[in-house]
């Protein structure tokens, strides 16, 4: 219970609080304090004691009162109570107007139950972030009305199950790795898992890039605006690099991917999506395969630390 006598009670009762609240600190120290000069000298050492004795009557009488305000301030509401019928539910439900002003003034009682009041919340909220999704990634419009069954379905169902983490809060998986030929539906999946994760609440913003966003790198990097871009796709709650073996990746492109999966997977423990054509290792080093041989290393490198942390799921398997 705050302390809050603004906001419930009326001038009168405050009034009368404060009078009464003075007249119990008087009570408290009825005496005024001694002249030290004319105190004996044995007076004298007791006069520090009778002092903080004062003062810790001074504050019993002040929360005295105080509980006493608040016991007021929660009778006063309690009296305020009334009841409807959610429109919602249809079940009648008790309610409180919380001052006599507000039930004198607002008369319109409230229409739903606490309990449909805040399913409505959380489907208003809900419908919000997916306006904000389809609104950030234009192309979900397509992806989100695909029709039909899944040319894959038991690699859509590994997908639409896919756990970040286990009941008992251990960690299962830190993404997916979605590989195989192209109209497998494997961005399609991957569209309908984050509308399922959006929907259910537990992660949001999320964020969809595509090889030819990826290959603006080198212009940001010559306008300078690649910090703000890197971080967008870092701090996303969930993130879809779409295509990744579409990008054209040149040494620069390649550390900047190697420092995104770094902070993603190991700084801020978030999950990374991807899909891509390329299905062996070799063929996902060979994409990092500029003039420079480094370039290679930070490919197997990426490599390596995607096997370790995601799950990959093969969609030209048939029959599986
Ligand atoms: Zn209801």
């Amino acid at each position: 219970m705050s302390w809050n006598i603004n906001r419930n009670l009326n001038a009168d009762a405050l009034e009368r609080w404060l009078a009464e609240m003075e007249k119990q600190i008087r009570a408290a120290s009825p005496v005024d304090p001694p002249d030290l000069e004319t105190l004996p000298d044995l007076l004298r050492e007791h006069w520090g004691q009778w002092f903080s004795l004062k003062g810790a009557a001074r504050q019993q009488a002040f929360d005295r009162v105080r509980a006493w305000v608040i016991e007021e301030e929660i009778e006063a509401v309690r009296r305020t109570r009334d009841s409807a019928t959610c429109t919602g539910c249809q079940a009648p439900f008790a309610f409180y107007w919380q001052t006599s002003a507000r039930a004198d003034r607002l008369r319109q009682k409230p229409a739903l139950c606490l309990k449909c009041h805040r399913k409505a919340e959380e489907d208003k909220a809900r419908e919000k972030r997916m306006d904000e999704f389809r609104e950030a990634n234009p192309l979900s419009r397509h992806y989100l009305h695909q029709k039909g069954s899944p040319p894959r379905p038991a690699q859509y169902a590994a997908v639409m199950n896919w756990r970040e983490w286990s009941d008992d809060g251990d960690r299962l998986s830190q993404g997916l790795v979605l590989v195989g030929d192209s109209f497998t539906g494997k961005t399609t999946a991957v569209y309908h898992l984050f509308r399922k994760l959006i929907e259910s609440g537990h992660a949001y913003p999320a964020v969809i890039v595509n090889a030819g966003q990826l290959n603006t790198i080198p212009e940001r990097v010559m306008d300078r605006t690649i910090g703000e871009f890197m971080e967008q796709l870092q701090t996303a709650e969930l993130l879809l690099i779409d295509d990744l073996d579409k990008v054209r990746i040149t040494p620069r492109v390649a550390s900047e991917l190697w420092n995104l999966f770094e902070v993603r997977l190991r700084e801020h423990e978030s999950p990374v999506f991807i899909t891509l054509n390329t299905r062996t290792q070799r063929d996902f080093i060979r994409l990092f395969s500029g003039r420079e041989a480094d370039s290679h290393k930070v490919g197997e490198s990426i490599y390596n630390r995607l096997r370790q942390a995601c799950q990959f799921i093969d969609f030209d398997v048939t029959g599986a």
